[in-house]
């Protein structure tokens, strides 16, 4: 496990290096066009699943809470892939995840935070052309499509913390999306800020149920996501 970490954070640092300065983002170089994955990727059906499944609720966060705060990486250029991936910057959780999401946020304000959410469903091609971009040895920070991930679920949310006095979003250990050791949960370097910064984010989503993705301090996963299907809507489909 070290050997990898050390690889991880290697390429990260090679990566952020050889990016121009402005670039406040983490970015792979994709292992095949992005577009030609998108194609495929459109075509293909998610994996097919047996039992006894939840009635679909998506729900946009932004309508149950309007101060809830959203930087939609994947409708912008600003991603690990550096293409937008989504037509419309939007999030939705899972009725039940997204109401505990609020209660997080309404917590956090009472200490001066609030939340801004990155991702959170995510349509089944999408993840699949992130794992068919993604180098093999990087598979960790991307799901795999044959099982699909919890944001295709509607019950997995990337997010991080904004100071409500500045607007801003606090230091964390690492950027969002990071393929390296810096992002995973329980990293002890960086400072001492950042480690609280993301450890306030981790127990308030913790109080509300929700569990952290242990290479990824920013992903979140809700406890029942197993009672709910793989999805594969378009944001623009969903009213
Ligand atoms: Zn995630």
């Amino acid at each position: 496990m070290k050997k990898t970490l050390m690889r991880f954070a290697l390429l990260s640092f090679i990566i952020l290096s050889a990016g121009c300065s402005s670039s406040e983002y983490f970015h792979i170089k994709p292992v095949r066009p992005v577009d030609e994955l998108i194609t495929e990727a459109l075509k293909s059906s998610p994996p097919a699943e047996t039992g006894e499944f939840r009635e679909n609720e998506l729900t946009e966060i932004v309508k149950l809470d309007s101060t809830v705060r959203l930087d939609i990486r994947y409708a912008t250029e600003n991603n690990f892939l550096s293409t937008p991936l989504y037509s419309q910057p939007r999030a939705f959780l899972q009725k039940p995840a997204a109401e505990a999401l609020i209660r997080v946020q309404k917590k956090l304000k009472s200490r001066g935070f609030g939340i801004m959410i990155h991702d959170a469903y995510r349509p089944w091609y999408v993840t699949k052309v992130f794992w068919e971009a993604t180098p093999a040895d990087l598979h960790n920070f991307v799901a795999d499509p044959s099982r699909g991930s919890k944001h295709n679920r509607g019950c997995a949310v990337d997010l991080t913390l904004i100071n409500l006095k500045t607007g801003k979003p606090v230091p964390m250990p690492s950027l969002y999306d990071e393929m390296s050791g810096r992002a995973y949960a329980d990293y002890t370097g960086g400072t001492e800020t950042e480690r609280a910064n993301r450890d306030l984010l981790r127990s308030a989503m913790e109080e509300e149920g929700f569990a952290v993705y242990e290479f990824e301090w920013w992903h979140y996963d809700y406890k029942d996501w197993q009672l709910y299907k793989i999805q594969n809507v378009k944001f623009e489909e969903i009213k």
